[in-house]
């Protein structure tokens, strides 16, 4: 059995609703999913004893049963019915606890890998049954691209390419807490929602203004009330030009999107060189 290497992309969020809320305290949302060119790489190897060995060039990151790749190896060997031991390098580049789906991603590479390695033949469905146990945003990572998530994540249609553009993603150094943002999520009358219906049709049409004009997270004014950094990034993308700008996730990421790659280049050493946060410049991968 040969060493794999994958690599395992981030997604942005064009839009994100949240529906409603279960009485497991899950909640139900509307979310456009999209995949960019920010990736983690993992290396998979098979060793001789029946152990999961993970080891990241992270040093805060857990390697234990704490972290999604383990967690995604251990259920596949579950599910295989078979020990195997695996040895396991994780690269981080992915922003952490950022809203771009860095755990999630790893741990659908990790059984694309796995059922590589062994040869198990299990379907895309198949591993998505199995990734969907340990997160709702996993079946979507298996997949991957331009897709609509509805449920909790996991019933996924997936949607043709947006328009081409520039994106500039910017991770602020503070660390959010998804429970505490949907905590402080109230779903009233008052509740102003994204236009995701509105989203998948300017999608369709190629339709790029109208993709920019429905940019839109429920989930972003909660957020941005816990950590104002984020209008200030916002603010900061207006300024440099951007075409339109939202928090990706639960946060704190922002995104800008960017026809003018002249623009979005300038911005991007504007952010680079400033002190908002890890930054990059990227476009979306279909
Ligand atoms: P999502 O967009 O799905 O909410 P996220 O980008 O906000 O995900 P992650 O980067 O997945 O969040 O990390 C959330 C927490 O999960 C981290 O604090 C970290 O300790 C833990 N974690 C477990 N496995 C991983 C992993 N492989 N990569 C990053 N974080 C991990």
């Amino acid at each position: 059995m040969d060493t794999i290497e994958l690599r395992a992309y981030a997604k942005i969020n064009l839009a994100l609703d949240v529906t409603g809320t279960r009485p497991n305290g899950y909640h139900d949302v509307k979310m456009i999913m999209q995949t960019v060119g920010l990736f983690d790489r993992l290396t998979l190897r098979p060793i001789a004893k029946n152990e999961i060995v993970l080891s990241s060039n992270l040093s805060f990151l857990p390697t234990g049963k704490d972290n999604l790749v383990y967690r995604a190896a251990a259920a596949f060997f579950e599910e295989m019915g078979e020990e195997h031991g695996v040895a396991i390098e994780l690269e981080k580049h992915i922003p952490v606890a950022a809203g771009m789906a860095g755990g999630s991603t790893d741990a659908a590479a990790t059984l694309i890998g796995l059922n590589e390695m062994y040869g198990t033949g299990y379907s895309l469905e198949k591993l998505q049954q199995i990734g969907v146990k340990l997160g709702a945003d996993i079946p979507y990572c298996l997949m991957g691209k331009t897709a609509l998530a509805e449920g909790i994540g996991e019933i996924l249609t997936p949607l043709p390419a947006p328009p081409a553009c520039q994106v500039l993603v910017v991770k602020p150094g503070i660390s959010v807490s998804t429970k505490a943002v949907y905590d402080h999520l109230v779903l009233d009358e008052n509740t102003v929602h994204p236009d995701v219906d509105g989203m998948i049709e300017a999608i369709k049409f190629k339709d790029y203004k109208g993709v920019v004009n429905r940019l839109g997270n429920v989930l972003e004014d909660v957020t941005c009330e816990l950590h104002p950094i984020i209008k200030d990034i916002k603010s900061k993308m207006l300024e440099l030009g951007v075409d339109g700008s939202l928090m990706s996730g639960s946060g704190p990421t922002v995104f800008g999107l960017f026809s003018d790659p002249e623009k979005a280049r300038k911005a991007y050493y504007e952010f680079k060189t400033g002190d908002f946060g890890q930054t990059f410049l990227t476009e979306y991968v279909n």
